[in-house]
């Protein structure tokens, strides 16, 4: 089993930048939280993670990660057969790194984790400074590893200065006086139980704060100017309020409330901002800019920035049709319930987490769609949503896809991610 590797344009650790980066195998997200929102069965064990990647700019690099401890029968019933050397080969843990930090760096996070980790299972209490410095070594770590989140490059190396000045033992830590910049940060948890599915690790990359990642059963959104905040701010539509932004000077660790609907909400709103941002040749060189930015320790002018971008292919805008994956799941499920002699109401359904917006978004995409003359026959209920006879029942075309996976697996595999470009 192979980890990632990102091309550096030198071998020094990415938090102390003096030492080797030896270490091999690091977390970007700690382990106990991608345990959480990856694993196959619901226990928080290591390498349990099913892990799905998707990257928006470079299809060909999406991937799906079995961890070592996935049950066997899993990985068959997933793949359809049992794994060959070849896909065990490139069965990249996306989860772990190498050669990013060096080993006493890679142990000074360890720090941080179990005292998270300590707060997270069993409700001790958790030292302001500590979560401060948890969180933050997140939200970094999740940029330089490039998982979703991309950060203006002042702020990247500014938290890096604050992580390395601070990482200490535990005592060291709580104990301080240090100042520790002025960032304050939300945390929002799911007031209940995850299923499969859920969660994930998601961030936006428009690189200006506030930034907002997903992680497991938590959306935190972090701010990089806490004394210039207002009384409330709003980030998302969701109101905050400025008594329960954290930050290090606080007495306590501040926690709000969030039910599963909010989580899929700003999921939703999280992977719908990302479309906005940067195209293939923007993110490619926007990636060269920020490790040449990584090396020097110097950040390029925002102008300097936006010029070389403006140069570059944009991203298309490329017309979909929004939760089409999950309107075809949601069909379906109601052709079983239909079977079984049941009543079935996807928007009821606690697997698919569908609202009433998201049923009058597909119904807008696909009308955008079939103004443009657009086939939407690979649509689930657009025959009955649109009121369009014309349109086959997707039943006829899910029995023609599936006798078409049977005789031609590629072609089918094909078709499959065109439906489920959400
Ligand atoms: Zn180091």
């Amino acid at each position: 089993m192979k980890n990632l590797v990102i091309p550096r344009n030198d071998d020094r650790c990415a938090l102390c930048r003096i030492a080797k980066a030896n270490e091999t195998g690091s977390h970007m997200v700690p382990n106990l939280l991608t345990a959480v929102a990856f694993s196959f069965d619901g226990k928080y064990k290591r390498d349990r993670e099913i892990v799905e990647k998707y990257h928006k700019n470079a299809p060909d690099s999406n991937s799906v990660h079995y961890g070592r401890n996935v049950a066997a029968d899993k990985v068959t019933a997933d793949l359809g057969h049992e794994m060959t050397d070849e896909e065990l080969d490139n069965n990249i843990n996306t989860l772990c790194y190498d050669y990013i930090f060096c080993k006493d760096c890679e142990k000074r996070f360890g720090v941080l984790e179990t005292a998270f980790g300590d707060y997270y299972k069993t409700g001790k209490s958790l030292h302001p400074r500590l979560a401060y410095l948890f969180w933050l070594s997140v939200f970094w770590r999740m940029s330089i590893g490039y998982m979703g989140l991309f950060m203006d490059a002042r702020d990247e190396l500014d938290i890096r200065g604050i992580l390395d000045k601070n990482l200490k033992i535990r005592e060291e830590i709580t104990g301080s006086t240090e100042k520790m910049g002025d960032y304050g940060y939300a945390v929002f948890r799911l007031d209940g139980p995850l299923l499969k599915g859920d969660s994930g690790v998601f961030g936006t990359n428009w690189s200006r704060s506030p930034y907002v990642i997903l992680v497991a059963d938590q959306v935190v959104v972090l701010f990089t100017n806490y004394s210039k905040l207002h009384k409330k701010t709003i980030v998302f539509g969701y109101e905050i309020d400025k008594d329960n932004i954290n930050t290090y000077r606080k007495d306590d660790y501040i926690e709000l409330e969030m039910s599963i609907e909010e989580l899929y909400d700003f999921k939703k709103q999280i992977v719908e901002s990302t479309y906005d941002v940067f195209g293939r040749e923007q993110e490619e060189m926007a990636r060269r800019i920020r490790e040449m930015e990584r090396t020097s320790g110097k950040a390029c002018s925002k102008k300097d920035f936006y010029a070389i971008m403006q140069l570059l292919k944009p991203r298309e805008k490329k017309m979909r049709v929004r939760q089409a994956y999950r309107f075809r799941a949601a069909y379906v499920k109601m052709l079983e319930a239909r079977a079984r002699g049941e009543e079935y109401d996807f928007l009821k359904d606690r697997e698919l987490m569908l609202t009433q917006d998201d049923v009058n978004n597909y119904i807008e995409d696909l009308n955008n769609f079939k103004a443009r003359g657009i086939s939407l026959v690979p649509f689930a209920f657009a025959r009955e949503f649109l009121h369009d006879d014309s349109i086959p029942p997707f039943e006829d075309t899910l029995a023609a896809a599936k006798k078409h996976f049977e005789s031609e697996h590629e072609n089918a595999m094909n078709l499959e991610e065109i439906w489920s470009d959400d």
